[in-house]
């Protein structure tokens, strides 16, 4: 199973009661965050409070925070990180974090030739660039020495095709790597550029794939022996009466692990968005910004945001099953018109509120909503 706790639905500022941008995905491996907007982990305390409350077995904790991936460099997305990784310190955490974000090409070359440090002021990047922040936040604490445990920074400039690298602020050095890294264990995680006035991308969280079913039938068809059995169970061959026996001839075709792909900011027609859906590994949710409704598609498009059908439109181009709008204008009181607008595109489509429970099991996709007193089933939320 993997759920979305969704934190955060405004753009921009708060509005309408909702909070600026910040989800967290509860894995089986652990915790991602993805964005993190002021106030974020006063929401994750509130929303864990409520969960316990309700006697449901979920919590959001920092400490099961295995990583927190940043989509760009907007405050309305970002604002809230350094706090909470000083509240981690003061927590007394010592498992290591990752945090993982989209930089300028700029950036990346001048940190990889200068160094972590190197001066950012006068090279032409956005003052928001992710690079820059960091080495503010290094400044003011975001340290092993003064957070008292690792954290793995990870930078990707899609700009000029995909290139990652690791800084390390207690050394100051910045490593080119050969390609993308797994950011979890257990978890396939991905970036893809979007197009925003700053970098941007969205990240996928997709768990591993699920092993097919064990056709212990055909086994004891045969008439093996309980041990030749669990071997081939365990994904062993097995030579029985002089043949052998192929492991993977036991067990039906793996399934494609959950998925869920949260765009950040972006305007319409992502190519990376096209891609893939011609590479057949759209994800299971697709959760996407939908700032605007039709009557403001050339704000949208003058200010690099979505409209709802727009989000629709990336649903479809990318093969994404369910989709979810978030990132909300305040302009937009309610977003009944948001949702009908990306449903004669995408039938399967629901808007987000703050405190929502969103469900992927292998079984189907559910939306739970906060009523005040307990989460409940929105029904008919998603097309299953
Ligand atoms: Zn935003």
């Amino acid at each position: 199973m993997l759920e979305v706790h969704v934190l955060g639905t405004s753009s921009a500022r708060p509005a309408h009661g909702r909070s600026v941008s910040g989800s967290v995905i509860d894995t089986p491996v652990g915790q991602i965050l993805v964005d993190c907007g002021e106030g974020l982990q006063q929401r994750m305390k509130d929303h864990s409070a409520r969960l316990k409350n309700c006697g449901m077995q979920q919590r959001l904790r920092h400490t099961r925070l295995r990583s927190v991936l940043l989509t760009h460099g907007h405050l309305d997305h970002c604002w809230g990180v350094l706090p909470l990784l000083q509240s981690m310190a003061l927590d007394g955490r010592s498992k290591p974090l990752v945090i993982a974000a989209p930089i300028s090409d700029i950036a990346f070359d001048t940190l990889i030739q200068g160094g972590a440090y190197a001066e950012l002021n006068d090279v032409g990047i956005a003052r928001v660039d992710l690079a820059r922040q960091w080495q503010h936040w290094w400044s003011l604490g975001a340290t092993f020495d003064q957070l008292g445990y690792e954290i793995a920074w990870y930078a990707v400039d899609h700009s000029t095709g995909e290139r990652w690298m690791r800084l390390n602020p207690e050394s100051g050095e910045c490593e080119l790597l050969a390609g993308p890294v797994d950011l979890v264990d257990g978890l396939k995680i991905s970036s893809h550029e979007t197009l925003h006035s700053v970098p941007s991308c969205a990240w996928s969280v997709r768990l591993a794939d699920k092993p097919g079913r064990f056709d212990r039938e055909k086994a004891d068809q045969l008439g093996l022996g309980v041990e030749q059995v669990s071997s081939l169970a365990d994904g062993q061959d097995v030579e029985y009466s002089g043949q052998s026996l192929k492991a993977a001839d036991f067990r039906a075709p793996s399934k494609a692990g959950l998925s869920v792909l949260i765009s950040g900011d972006t305007k319409a027609g992502v190519p990376s968005f096209e891609e893939l859906g011609k590479s057949g590994s759209g994800p299971d949710l697709l959760i996407h910004e939908a700032t605007y409704t039709d009557i403001k598609q050339d704000k949208a498009d003058e200010w690099m945001h979505s409209s709802a059908r727009d989000a629709a439109k990336a649903a479809l181009a990318m093969g994404a099953k369910h989709l979810l709008l978030t990132h909300y204008s305040s302009s937009l009181e309610e977003t009944s018109t948001s949702v009908s607008q990306a449903k004669e595109l995408h039938s399967s489509c629901s808007a987000a509120d703050d405190g929502d429970i969103i469900r992927l099991t292998y079984e189907g996709t559910s939306q739970l909503r906060w009523d005040g007193r307990g989460w409940s089933q929105i029904k008919d939320a998603f097309v299953q």
